[in-house]
């Protein structure tokens, strides 16, 4: 993944509105569920994915961006199941933690290959801050794993998704 810096910075800055999209959606899904404590974890995490784009906003300036046709980090849903079942899954707090962590992961590990990758000083410099960003989020999430109680059905029990 040998992208030029305006590249790097239309993936980086989808990626972001993509989880925001997707934190509001699970902040919603917990709030009418009266978990409120987890939506909270979820606005929150809504407010940094805008906060983060926004700076990238600001790196890119008047730089013109590139159109992306298509990318391949969209937040994923496990492969196993449709988005509806999905819906009905993500209501257990503990499930739509495992999910949005998933893909945190996903986004921290697509940084780390750009900072290994990239040819690019600025994209390496910067892949490695977003990366370490989004491993802060993956720890965050680890820790209100670790205090919310899984329901009897779980991924672990299920074979873990590989791809
Ligand atoms: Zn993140």
């Amino acid at each position: 993944m040998s992208y030029t810096l305006p590249e790097f910075l239309a993936h980086a800055i989808a990626m972001e509105e993509e989880a925001a999209e997707r934190y509001l959606e699970l902040a919603d899904m917990m709030e009418s569920h009266r978990n409120d404590e987890v939506s909270a974890l979820f606005r929150d995490m809504h407010r940094y994915s805008l906060k983060h784009r926004d700076s990238i906003r600001e790196r890119v300036g008047s730089t013109e961006l590139p159109k992306l046709k298509s990318w391949q980090y969209r937040w994923r849903t496990p492969p196993e199941m449709g988005d509806e079942d999905a819906f009905d899954y993500m209501i257990e707090a503990y499930n739509a933690l495992k999910y949005a962590r998933a893909n945190e992961v996903r986004a921290m590990e697509y940084y780390r290959s750009v900072t290994g990758e990239s040819g690019d000083a600025e994209v390496k410099r910067l892949a490695g801050e977003f990366a370490a960003e989004e491993q802060e989020h993956v720890e965050a999430l680890d820790e209100w794993l670790g205090r919310t109680t899984r329901p009897s059905q779980t991924w672990e029990q299920d074979p873990e998704p590989t791809r």
